[in-house]
């Protein structure tokens, strides 16, 4: 059953519709991420939902309430932005005991809640420490004890890790993940980057000029894209523009491709491809064959850049120690025609 529900959610800022109709459900406890490039819609969402803009149309629900007209405070909200501050001049402590002490709860509830998160957080060591003295993961942990200790009934993230450095942001997101489960709260999650989105989501929802173009789990989403910008935009892809003829693909070169079973497009279409689902083959056994333009080493893959009559095709393969075809070198490749994704092409895809 929908715990929070968003109907028909349309923000416009004069001429720009910064949200368009956009409509999703979440379930409690579930763990859903907005997904989208810079300036889709994703934050204004996320603002209309704790209180901070108002709606031009559309709905929010939350466990059956409907949230017009109530202020940001009564929401009963647990929020952590990328630019919400931790009073420097509180602890750890004090930081996460505002929260309640605004709530008017009771020194020993207090004192008791402030230790069951940070013992979630695994900060209990640094309480009495100021923020100036807590590395910047340190600093996110409390501002996730903070929006977590007034038991929220949803968790609203947006880019909580973003100033994190890259291996640290990887740490956080397991982190975030456990805690979030623990706590057991609905959280939606605002954020630009596919990774983040994937390793903590149970859902997806991905953004595209204030539009909902699909909602999946990540896995879903990565396998069976519904369009070419999720496609694109979930990790990598090979879009290869194409027209299905008499059921099978051929390319605007001339070049015949098996189809995927019940392929039933017509007109103009792309065939989408991911790079791992391309291999290296004997050339006997190739579909098409291409030079290596470009080689880059990834540490745990290899990425190729090969020009083929079908464009450039992106090709990972996985690092397994042993040498790989280099710049310049002809390669044979191959890949199943279930492995196609046929979608239809877009204006601007
Ligand atoms: P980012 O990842 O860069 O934060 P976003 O997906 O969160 O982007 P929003 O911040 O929601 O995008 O902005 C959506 C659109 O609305 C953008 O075109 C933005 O310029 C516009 N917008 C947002 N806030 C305002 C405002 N207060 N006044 C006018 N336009 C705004």
């Amino acid at each position: 059953m929908a715990y929070l529900e968003l109907d028909s959610l349309t923000k416009a800022f004069g001429q720009t519709l910064a949200v368009d109709h956009f409509s999703l459900t979440v379930a409690r406890g579930e763990f859903v991420s907005l997904l989208g490039p810079s300036g889709c819609g994703k934050t204004t969402t996320l603002q209309m939902i704790a209180g901070f803009e108002e709606p031009t149309g559309g709905t929010i629900r939350l466990n059956g309430r409907d949230l017009a007209g109530v202020p940001a405070r009564e929401r009963g909200l647990g929020i952590v932005f990328q630019t919400y501050a931790l009073f420097p001049h509180m602890t750890v402590a004090e930081n996460v005991s505002f929260g309640l002490e605004m709530r008017s709860i009771r020194r020993r509830e207090r004192k008791s809640r402030i230790e069951r998160t940070l013992d979630l957080v695994h900060l209990s060591h640094l309480s009495a420490r100021y923020p100036r003295q807590l590395s910047g993961g340190q600093r996110q942990r409390v501002a996730l004890a903070r929006a977590l200790v007034i038991e929220p009934d949803l968790l609203l993230l947006d880019e909580p890790l973003s100033n994190l450095d890259a291996k640290l942001r990887e740490e956080m997101q397991l982190e975030l993940r456990r805690i979030q489960q623990e706590a057991g709260v609905t959280t939606l999650l605002v954020t630009h980057d596919q990774n983040e989105a994937m390793a903590l989501s149970d859902r997806i929802a991905v953004m595209h000029m204030g539009h909902l173009v699909q909602e999946a789990t990540p896995f879903d989403a990565y396998e069976n894209p519904t369009n070419a910008f999720t496609s694109n935009f979930l990790g990598k892809s090979n879009a290869i523009p194409c027209r299905v003829d008499h059921g099978a693909l051929v390319t605007e070169g001339g070049v015949r491709l098996e189809a995927p079973a019940a392929t039933r497009a017509d007109g103009p279409i792309l065939a989408a491809l991911r790079p791992e689902r391309i291999v290296f083959v004997e050339p006997e056994e190739a579909q098409i064959t291409g030079t290596v333009m470009e080689r880059i080493f990834l540490g745990d893959q290899w990425l190729f850049k090969v020009a083929t009559p079908l464009g450039e095709l992106l090709v990972t393969r996985r690092n397994s120690g042993h040498s790989e075809p280099d710049t310049g070198s002809t390669v044979h490749l191959a890949w199943q025609a279930e492995h196609l994704r046929v979608l239809a092409r877009e204006a601007g895809a």
